[in-house]
């Protein structure tokens, strides 16, 4: 953990201290050595947020996006018998969770219910194949079918399993996708630095919006985003009833704008002179001679 209690205030990890959990009131130790970033450890790990899992520098470098005091919040439910530390809990009361590590999509649905109003933001570096599967597909060289839409930077993806971890399909809430990882990865094009997001399915297809890093954090810390994805979420709604209507009219319009023709002649009977003509001429021809 980034903080713990030392006489009721929120302290970060210094060599040879030692404090309270804020979640469970059992005391920690600070961790300061080389390897690890310094970090709060329980003396012993029961008892404690069983979600909680341990901190890396990506964690660290995205909660400070966010003041000190929004960081690793315990909430508790309704009736106040589970509580769970959020990575950041805003002003407004988004929950924004950093993953990095895998996740089941069982245990990702319990959260979400959990906390309700709130955001992933994933790791998309966990696994060296992840980025480069998704970058294929973005640029449309697999088979997602990357489609823009009159929205700019909003796009409809056919097959977003070909494109995303599949835990994540499935969400009830956005999930941002953070390719940058500890920034060390070659990134020629510059196209790390944009974080994907994936809305949840409204309809038959996913929407992925493109966002610069800078928007996210803005959006999140000045209370814009939940309104903003209701927006997106009404929006898609609408064109989708919108295409579902144009496709019922389409099936249902009669044809008649065709041009009936016989041996290249346009027939004043139309359709059923057209009928009658080729029942008659495919009367089954005799073989042999009499
Ligand atoms: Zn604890």
């Amino acid at each position: 953990m980034h903080f713990a209690l030392i006489n009721n205030n929120r302290i970060e990890a210094q060599p040879k201290l030692q404090g309270i959990c804020s979640c469970c009131s059992k005391p920690v130790i600070a961790k300061c050595g080389t390897r690890k970033i310094w970090h709060w450890a329980h003396k012993s790990k029961t008892g404690c947020d069983n979600w909680w899992e341990p901190e890396t520098e990506w964690h660290r470098t995205w909660k400070n996006n966010y003041p000190a005091d929004w960081q690793e919040i315990t909430i508790l439910n309704d009736r106040e018998d589970e509580k769970h530390i959020a990575d950041v809990r805003t002003v407004h009361n988004l929950v924004i969770e950093f993953q990095h590590s895998h996740i089941e999509p069982q245990e990702r649905n319990s959260r979400e219910q959990f906390y309700k109003n709130m955001v992933w933001v994933v790791d998309g570096t966990r696994l060296k194949r992840d980025y480069p599967r998704f970058l294929k597909e973005w640029k449309s060289e697999g088979i997602s079918e990357v489609h823009k839409t009159d929205k700019s930077g909003i796009f409809k993806v056919w097959f977003p399993e070909f494109c995303f971890p599949e835990a994540w399909l499935k969400s009830s809430v956005p999930v941002i996708f953070d390719f940058l990882g500890d920034g060390s990865m070659e990134d020629s094009e510059g196209l790390r630095n944009t974080l994907y997001c994936l809305f949840p399915q409204v309809g038959t297809h996913a929407r992925v919006a493109e966002i610069s890093r800078k928007a996210f954090i803005n959006a999140t810390t000045n209370g814009e985003w939940t309104l903003r994805v209701q927006e997106f979420r009404n929006d898609f709604k609408k064109q989708d009833e919108l295409e579902r209507k144009e496709h019922q009219q389409t099936m249902s319009r009669p044809p008649n704008n065709v041009k009936y023709t016989w041996r290249g002649i346009p027939l004043i009977g139309g359709a059923k002179e057209y009928r009658k003509r080729l029942s008659t001429s495919y009367k089954p021809i005799r073989k042999g001679r009499r």
